[in-house]
């Protein structure tokens, strides 16, 4: 197991108070805090060797350029890519999948083709398809949920079709933390030579992620919900398909040779990475990486998943009170849980907890299909991460039983109309 105390120590933000208490950061999904060491590195690059990167023969610029180079291969052996040349740096998950959506998509999609999400998918991984479907006529399918939020696999074979080009789906969702069976849906989609998208935005940060044996052909995922900056997440393709796929955003970086007549696009990954990149962000997400595998993925995922079933243990003191959405069993599900308690208004619940210095998401966490699907108008989240602990959680269900406690009073005082978030 990880020694919690020690990791805490590496993150001055879990000092920061909120009113008079310690903040208790249960906000992991939406965004993470971020190491002492990822602050460093990114300082250390500004202040010695920042310049910008492939454009100058001059010292500081090969170095910037061999350092970002660098940060590419740490985050490729991260997730068992065959090679760095497949790891393309965007600014985000949504950026990931839109350049898919767009440089595959727009291209080899037509009229009457079909392309199968799943009804848990976050909007950034089900938004860009319905677009691309309304441009080229296409048809998009949903993968439905069970009652315990999980894919209802006996839906793949009727939904994937000889017509299907894309499956898409979450690997982890962001409102039920259920883990998807990746590899059972990318099979039935190659069956029918369908491209494979997997949004590993809550998966990535919080399980072993090994791409030659998800066996998908995409996978897009952010570095700030994983120990890093914003304003860099990955997008990582299969060698072959990303050599056919066209850019998305294209400009300087991304060529080779251009004349009037012809372009020939610059080599993997550049000719995706368009205009100066977000290189100090890259240096950050590559020391997140380096610490994260320090403290080992393996580990991480116990942490949380032991987290879990301590809180839906607890949990179980507010039968008929408290009710929480997706799987009951923690080893099928992430850090995340996302709950409601009944008679109160999920953003005054939101509200009431962030005056016991408790930060939780509330709202519909861009996934409006999924809440409608289960009739709700929003929940409360709770996520998890390597540096919560066991006196967090206690603290937590403490502070829920006295806003049931005074149920009234917060409502009077937070009125829901007051919050905002979707
Ligand atoms: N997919 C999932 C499953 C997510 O949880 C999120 C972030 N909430 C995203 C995509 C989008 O990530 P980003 O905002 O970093 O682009």
């Amino acid at each position: 197991m990880i020694n919690v105390e020690e990791i805490r120590k590496d993150f001055p933000f879990l000092e920061r108070k909120i009113g008079d208490r310690t903040i208790v950061y249960f906000d992991n999904a939406a965004s993470t805090q971020k190491p002492i060491q990822v602050i460093r590195a990114m300082e250390e690059f500004m202040k010695n060797h920042y310049a910008n990167v492939h454009r100058g023969l001059h010292t500081l610029s090969q170095e910037a350029s061999k350092l970002y180079e660098e940060a590419h291969e740490v985050v490729a052996k991260f997730i068992n890519a065959y090679s760095w040349r497949e790891v393309v740096f965007v600014s985000n998950t949504t950026e990931a999948l839109n350049t898919i959506a767009y440089g595959w998509g727009l291209w080899n999609i037509s009229e009457g083709d079909e392309i199968v999400v799943t009804i848990m998918d976050h909007h950034s991984n089900m938004l860009p398809w319905r677009l691309i479907a309304q441009l080229k006529k296409a048809r998009v399918k949903y993968i439905d949920i069970t009652n315990n939020g999980y894919l209802k696999y006996e839906q793949l074979d009727e939904l994937i079709t000889e017509k299907t080009k894309i499956v898409a789906f979450p690997i982890a969702s962001n409102v039920l933390g259920t883990i998807n069976d990746a590899k059972r849906i990318a099979k039935r989609a190659h069956e029918v030579g369908a491209i494979v998208v997997a949004d590993g935005a809550q998966s990535v940060p919080h399980i072993t992620t090994n791409v030659r044996e998800l066996d998908v052909d995409f996978l897009a995922f952010s570095g700030h919900k994983m120990l890093g900056p914003t304003g860099i997440g990955v997008l990582w393709g299969r060698e072959d398909i990303l050599e056919e796929m066209k850019p998305f955003k294209v400009g300087g970086d991304t060529i080779k040779e251009v004349t009037l007549d012809s372009i020939v696009w610059h080599d993997l990954p550049w000719r995706f990475e368009a205009g100066t990149p977000n290189i100090i962000e890259g240096i950050g997400l590559a020391e997140a990486v380096k610490y994260l595998s320090k403290i080992g993925m393996e580990n991480i995922r116990k942490h949380e998943e032991e987290l879990v079933k301590y809180t839906l243990k607890r949990f179980q003191e507010f039968e008929g009170i408290i009710e929480y959405y997706g799987p009951r069993n923690p080893a099928d599900k992430t850090g995340v849980i996302a709950f409601n308690i009944k008679g109160l208004n999920h953003h005054t619940v939101g509200a009431a907890l962030d005056l016991f210095g408790i930060a939780v998401r509330t709202g519909m966490h861009c996934a409006h299909p999924l809440h409608y699907r289960l009739g709700l108008k929003g929940t409360v989240r709770a996520s998890y991460y390597l540096y919560n602990t066991f006196e967090e959680v206690d603290y937590f269900i403490e502070s829920l039983e006295k806003i049931i406690l005074l149920k009234d009073k917060f409502s009077q005082q937070i009125p829901s109309h007051v919050c905002t978030g979707t």
